[in-house]
């Protein structure tokens, strides 16, 4: 136990470095910061510079254990609270959060590499949204009655689960721990988090952060790393519910864990979504929709990416010149300076995997690799994870760049001559998403909507994570739905059937 529970300022901090310095080495458990249990700690790095900014715990099971039997213990009460007021306490937190919206922002920018104005604010602000949303989800947490004999009065009432324990990866971490967190919170359950290795410092604030208003022992959050602590989280015995974003490799670990014991596990895995271009789409708000589709500015690290982009064959060459042009005006720099648009690559494994793709793509026959975006100049980012966006054409489906999530910066443009030609290309793929679909002909539009294997297609827009809009993909992308009502009654509370005999 620490002699003081809060070694940082209630109030917003700008001082990035200071922060993580103050966060290194804890786990925040049963309403308060703790050492991890086996003392052992491992660093956290700025990619932007390879320095090492902080340091986080190396949670294991007894870390895990500790976590889940405090969380089982606040849950009773929790749950005693009635919904609205829950939820008022949650919309509480979110106004916390919003009121540090700069701090978690700097902090995440840090940490990720991901630039400060068109990345990290932007997921800090958006945090913030959904806690606020779900906290006014309480009372939407009703049952039913059922016709089942007039002498019989017959309901279902909604119930929690108990706890949850949610495992978050590094790409969007805050944002990606809120879709999980709220609703469970909202619904009556607790909650143990494991924060991803590359990323633990920004989320275990915002867990401080909350526990200044919620009643301790709800929300507790370890770090750590997958075999050593996230998988005794998946395997507690009072983890009633497991909600999981990540790799589909660790997806299948994890819900196999998951089945062992009975519990219902919600997965949100990888995809290689599609962007469907054709000859009659308004060109310019396209080109700055595949700049965002594509996520440039998190140098491609999103399982949304538009990794694979189809484009009318008329209009093909002016679209790759237009990208190039477009992606070729964005700045790569430092992730706190508000000049950047694209940060780095987040670790040197992430670096190197990305690189192995590139160099398969150029080796490829007929292939053309376009280097967009200049490497910044900076001696101090000299260690800098910074990679240079690639656009490939010239590679088909058989190309692992066209089937593989590759989690970086690098897009491949095809052309297509016929709607029917594209659509078997877009669902080839074991990934089911999102897809996005850039036509001024609604019928040809929504025709293909209808038919593509995705979670989430969209027509001439791309945004991705909006409250109550369900997210969640088919296929080998996952099982389940985040971010809406439907998802907080479908996935964090059981019904119950209660009869009264009346006769
Ligand atoms: P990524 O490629 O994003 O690192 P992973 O699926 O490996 O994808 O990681 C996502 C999250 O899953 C991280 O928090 C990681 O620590 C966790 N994780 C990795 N292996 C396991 C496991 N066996 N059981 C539970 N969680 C795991």
């Amino acid at each position: 136990m620490l002699d003081t529970p809060h070694p940082t300022p209630a109030e917003p901090t700008l001082d990035c470095r200071a922060l993580a310095q103050k966060l290194s080495g804890l786990h925040f458990i049963g309403g308060r910061y703790v050492p991890g249990l086996s003392g052992q700690n491992f660093d956290v790095v700025n990619p932007a510079t390879g320095e090492v900014i902080g340091k986080a715990a190396e949670g294991d099971a007894q870390d895990v254990n500790m976590a889940v039997l405090d969380a089982a213990r606040a849950q009773k009460e929790w749950a005693s609270i009635p919904a609205r007021k829950r939820g008022a306490l949650v919309a509480q937190c979110a106004a916390v959060l919003k009121a540090h919206q700069e701090e978690l922002a700097r902090l995440i920018a840090l940490e990720t590499g991901k630039a400060l104005r068109t990345e990290s604010r932007v997921e800090a602000g958006v945090v913030a949204d959904i806690f606020e949303f779900f906290g006014g989800l309480g009372s939407e947490l009703k049952g039913e009655s059922v016709p089942f004999d007039p002498k019989v009065l017959s309901v279902t009432v909604r119930e929690p689960l108990g706890v949850v324990g949610a495992i978050i990866p590094w790409n969007v971490p805050m944002l990606l721990m809120a879709l999980k967190v709220a609703p469970a919170l909202v619904a009556g359950n607790t909650v143990v988090v494991k924060s991803a290795e590359e990323a633990p410092l920004t989320v275990l604030r915002i867990c401080e952060l909350m526990n200044r208003v919620l009643p301790p022992g709800c929300f507790n959050i370890l770090s750590g790393f997958g075999p050593e602590c996230g998988a005794p989280l998946v395997e507690h015995r009072l983890v009633r519910k497991v909600t999981f974003t990540g790799s589909v490799e660790t997806g299948k670990i994890v819900a196999k864990a998951a089945a062992e014991k009975l519990v219902p596990v919600t997965l949100e895995l990888g995809g290689k979504s599609p962007m469907i271009v054709f000859a009659d789409c308004d060109f310019d708000k396209t080109v700055a929709g595949a700049l965002t589709s594509m996520r440039f500015t998190r140098q491609g690290q999103s399982c949304t990416a538009a990794s694979r982009i189809y484009v009318e064959r008329p209009i093909f060459d002016r679209f790759v010149a237009r990208m190039q042009q477009a992606v070729d005006a964005m700045v790569m720099g430092d992730p706190l300076d508000e000049k950047t648009d694209i940060g780095t690559i987040i670790s040197d494994g992430q670096f190197e995997k990305v690189q192995a793709f590139i160099a398969e793509g150029k080796a490829t026959k007929g292939a053309t690799a376009i280097e967009c975006s200049a490497l910044p100049d900076d001696p101090a980012l000299k260690k800098g994870l910074f990679l240079r966006p690639v656009i490939f054409t010239g590679l088909d489906a058989s190309s692992r760049l066209v089937r593989e999530e590759i989690f970086g910066p690098v897009t491949v443009i095809q052309p297509f001559d016929d709607a029917e030609e594209v659509l078997a290309a877009a669902n080839d793929s074991e990934y089911g998403l999102a897809a996005s679909l850039w036509t001024n002909n609604l019928r040809v539009g929504l025709d293909l909507a209808h038919r593509l294997e995705a979670g989430l297609v969209q027509i001439n827009q791309n945004l991705v994570v909006q409250a109550n809009l369900s997210y969640g993909g088919v296929k080998s992308s996952g099982l389940g739905k985040e971010a809406s009502l439907e998802a907080m009654l479908e996935h964090f509370t059981h019904k119950k059937t209660i009869m009264v005999n009346m006769a």
